[in-house]
C-alpha cells in the first residue's frame, strides 16, 4: 500500500475492489482485506482531497450522501456500523477517506 493508495491504485483501477457505489466524484468500495471490523466499506472522493479539513462544501454534500448510502447498506447487513474519518497524525493515508465498518474490531466507547 503506497502513500496514497487511493490515487495510485484504487481510483485508476489497479487493484480489484468490490465497488458498492459510484457518483460523479465519489467511490464507495470494500477493500480486498477489511482494515478493521468484519465488514469495512471505504468512501472516497475520486479527485485528490487531503483530508476533511480541505474538503469544499459542494463535494462535502456529495461525499456525505455517499457515506450515508454506504452506512445504510452496512446497517441493513449488520444492524449497525461505525462511520469515521481520521486527521493529522491519526490519518495514515493523506487522501480523505471515510470508514464505514461493522463487527468485531471496530472502536468501542467505554463508559468510565
Ligand atoms: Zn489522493
Amino acid at each position: 500500500m503506497g502513500p496514497d493508495w487511493y490515487c495510485d491504485d484504487v481510483i485508476p483501477g489497479n487493484v480489484r475492489v468490490e465497488v458498492l457505489g459510484r457518483t460523479a466524484n465519489t467511490l464507495a468500495f470494500r477493500p480486498p482485506i477489511p482494515g478493521f471490523g468484519t465488514d469495512h466499506v471505504i468512501v472516497i472522493p475520486t479527485r485528490h482531497v487531503s483530508s476533511l479539513l480541505d474538503l469544499d462544501d459542494e463535494l462535502a454534500v456529495e461525499l456525505l450522501a455517499a457515506v450515508k448510502k454506504a452506512a445504510a447498506h452496512v446497517i441493513e447487513l449488520h444492524g449497525g456500523c461505525q462511520v469515521l474519518t481520521t486527521l493529522g497524525d491519526e490519518q495514515h493515508n493523506k487522501h480523505l477517506h471515510w470508514h464505514v465498518a461493522a463487527g468485531a474490531g471496530v472502536a468501542r466507547f467505554v463508559a468510565r
